[in-house]
């Protein structure tokens, strides 16, 4: 490489990053399916249940994330609810982290009715609620199971007034990204002492969560004359999130993210954009504003094939 072309590479490379380089990037991370995803039994003991939430809470609270998190009340066997869960939810609080409803069992709007989801939105703070009024707050933020907003704009519109009527905000989702599958590939690792192939799976993890961003970042500023919204992370209450979640906040923060609340992030005017994407799908609300902005959706990256095909091959 001659001189000439050294320095005219430089100012490339130069012009390339400033874009990325003058973002002012935000995040507000969330986790889904608390109290735990997959820890069924755990969950019908106290003991075990708080060592899952305190182990998960070390990680989290030097991080200072300022996530919010949302709870399925059914997750906590009957019996142990109404004292287990509140002692749960208390040691999400003491860290930090807000709280949010995501219904009671996690139901599936496809297959039911909306009178039905309502009723399991309705259900999905009895714990809750309390909770957060003894220390003063109010439960405001309603995660959507599965990101499904309902398959017809009639079940959607009815689902939005239900939810508005309550008073709940929508919490959107910006930067969607499959986590649960490699949560469920290292599950099955873990249950069989595998650490070698627990550390593939978080590497891949990682790396699948930079290609996300190397696809949403642009992706995003498209929509906006080229400035990136605060995104919106959905994550999961998993062990695949206690072990790697701390690499997936470092990768955030080299990529020069703040971290926000989920109130300040929806401060940014982009979560008041209407959304007229109405389909069985659940996606990142990116997609539902580029569609109805009239312009053709185009998916972020799957996870690697290997992944892909250990999670279809569970039991
Ligand atoms: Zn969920």
């Amino acid at each position: 490489m001659t001189v000439r072309t050294l320095i005219a590479a430089t100012a490339a490379a130069l012009l390339l990053a400033l874009p990325a380089a003058a973002q002012d990037r935000a995040v507000a991370v969330t986790f889904d399916d608390l109290p735990y995803q997959a820890a069924d039994a755990a969950l019908c003991d106290p003991k075990a249940a708080m060592a899952l939430t305190n182990d998960f809470l070390r990680m989290l609270k030097p991080l200072k994330t300022r996530a919010t998190a949302f709870v399925n009340e059914e997750k906590v066997c009957e019996a142990q609810r109404t004292t287990l869960l509140p002692k749960i939810e208390s040691a999400w609080l003491n860290a930090g982290i807000d709280l949010g409803n995501h219904t009671y069992s996690h139901l599936n709007i496809h297959n039911t009715t909306v009178e039905t989801w309502l009723a399991d939105v309705d259900k999905g703070e009895i714990v809750t609620r309390p909770v957060l009024k003894k220390r003063g707050k109010t439960l405001r933020y309603f995660r959507h199971p599965f990101l499904f907003l309902g398959e017809t704009p009639e079940k959607k519109a009815a689902m939005a007034d239900g939810l508005k009527a309550r008073g709940y905000t929508v919490a959107p989702v910006t930067l969607d990204n499959n986590d649960w599958m490699f949560a469920a590939v290292y599950r099955k690792a873990e249950a069989a002492g595998d650490e070698a192939l627990k550390t593939r799976i978080g590497e891949a993890y990682v790396a699948h969560m930079a290609a996300v961003l190397d696809f949403f970042e642009p992706y995003s500023a498209e929509l906006t004359g080229g400035r990136e919204p605060a995104q919106v992370l959905l994550l999961h209450a998993n062990s695949l999130n206690r072990d790697w979640y701390p690499k997936i906040h470092a990768l955030y923060l080299a990529r020069g993210y703040r971290f926000v609340s989920l109130d300040a992030a929806l401060k940014d005017p982009i979560y008041a954009r209407p959304d007229r994407y109405v389909r069985k799908a659940g996606i990142s609300w990116l997609h539902r504003w580029t569609f109805t902005e009239g312009r053709k959706i185009r998916w972020e990256p799957e996870p690697p094939e290997w992944i892909v095909k250990a999670y279809e091959a569970r039991p």
